[in-house]
C-alpha cells in the first residue's frame, strides 16, 4: 500500500500529546485562504520553481513536493522514533492536506501504527464521507478536528466548501465517544469574530463532558511565501491576519469562563 506524503515532521510538539511524527500526506478538498501548507492541496506531486543567486549567476532550480511512499517505509521510519515517542508519551500524527484524500492509504497506516502500540491521531477538516470516519475510527486514538467558520455561507466563501458535512462528522465522532480536541484557527476578521465564536460556543456547549479540549491556532504568516513561490493569490498581503494577544486571551477567556480547557498555539 502506498500513498503521496509531502513532510514527515519528527519531534512535533503541537500535534497531540507528547513528542510526535506527523506525517503531512497530499490533497486537500479545502481552500482556506489562509492555508500555511498550499502545496499540500493537489493530490498528486507539484513541483515548485525557484531561482537560485549564486557567484552573481541565477540559476534555475524546481523543487518537487509529494513523493510516493509505502506504508512499510513509513512504519520503518516509526520505529526509529519508538524510544522518543514512547517515553514522552507521544505517536504518530497524520496530517495535511486532508489526509482523508488517501483514506485507504491513512487507514493502513493508523492499523499498522496502533499494531507497533504507538499512539494515533488524525488532524483533520473533517470534510469527508461518513464512510471513510467510520473506518478510520477504530484505529484513532486522537481526532484534532477543525472547526473554523460556523456560518454555511461564510464558511463557503473562506474555504471554498459548505460546512454542514463537517458539523455532522463531528457530532458522528462525538457519538461514538472518539477522543476530539477542535481546532479552530484564529483570524482576523474572519474566525475571530464576535458572530463567530458565540456560534462556535453554542454549538460546542452540549458536548462539553465529551472534548477533551479546544486548541486556537494563531500562527498564520507562514503561508504567505509558499503562495508566492506555487504562483496562488495570497488574500492576506500587506496585513497580520493574527488577532492581538490581548484578543486572543479575550477570546481563550471566553471558552474557559464556560468551563472548556482550552490552549493557544
Ligand atoms: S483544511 Fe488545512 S490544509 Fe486544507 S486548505 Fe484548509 S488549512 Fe489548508
Amino acid at each position: 500500500m502506498s500513498g503521496i506524503i509531502f513532510n514527515i515532521k519528527k519531534f512535533a510538539v503541537h500535534d497531540g500529546p507528547g513528542i510526535r511524527t506527523t506525517l503531512f500526506l497530499k490533497g486537500c478538498p479545502l481552500r482556506c485562504r489562509w492555508c500555511h501548507n498550499p502545496e499540500s492541496w493537489t493530490p498528486e506531486p507539484v513541483s515548485i520553481h525557484r531561482q537560485i543567486r549564486l557567484d552573481g549567476h541565477i540559476h534555475n532550480d524546481s523543487e518537487r513536493i509529494g513523493v510516493l511512499t509505502t506504508v512499510e517505509e513509513i512504519m520503518q521510519e516509526l520505529e526509529r522514533e519508538r524510544i522518543i515517542m514512547e517515553e514522552s508519551g507521544g505517536g504518530v500524527t497524520l496530517s495535511g492536506g486532508e489526509p482523508l484524500m488517501q483514506p485507504d492509504f491513512s487507514k493502513e497506516i493508523l492499523i499498522q501504527s496502533s499494531q507497533a502500540g504507538f499512539h494515533t491521531a488524525i488532524d483533520t477538516s473533517g470534510y469527508a464521507d461518513r464512510e471513510i470516519f467510520r473506518k478510520i475510527a477504530p484505529y484513532t486514538n486522537l481526532f484534532l478536528y477543525d472547526l473554523k467558520i460556523m456560518d454555511p455561507e461564510e464558511h463557503k466563501k473562506f474555504t471554498g466548501c459548505n460546512n454542514e458535512i463537517i458539523l455532522r462528522n463531528f457530532e458522528w465522532l462525538v457519538r461514538q465517544d472518539c477522543e476530539i480536541i477542535v481546532r479552530t484557527p484564529l483570524i482576523r476578521g474572519i474566525t475571530d469574530t464576535p458572530d463567530n465564536l458565540e456560534q462556535l460556543l453554542t454549538f460546542l456547549i452540549p458536548y462539553q463532558d465529551t472534548l477533551k479540549q479546544i486548541d486556537f491556532l494563531t500562527c498564520h504568516k507562514m503561508g504567505r511565501s509558499k503562495f508566492e513561490k506555487l504562483g496562488l493569490p495570497y488574500a492576506f498581503s500587506g496585513i497580520d491576519p493574527t488577532p492581538s494577544q490581548s484578543e486572543v486571551t479575550k477570546i481563550t477567556s471566553m471558552f474557559r469562563n464556560e468551563g472548556f480547557t482550552v490552549t493557544q498555539s
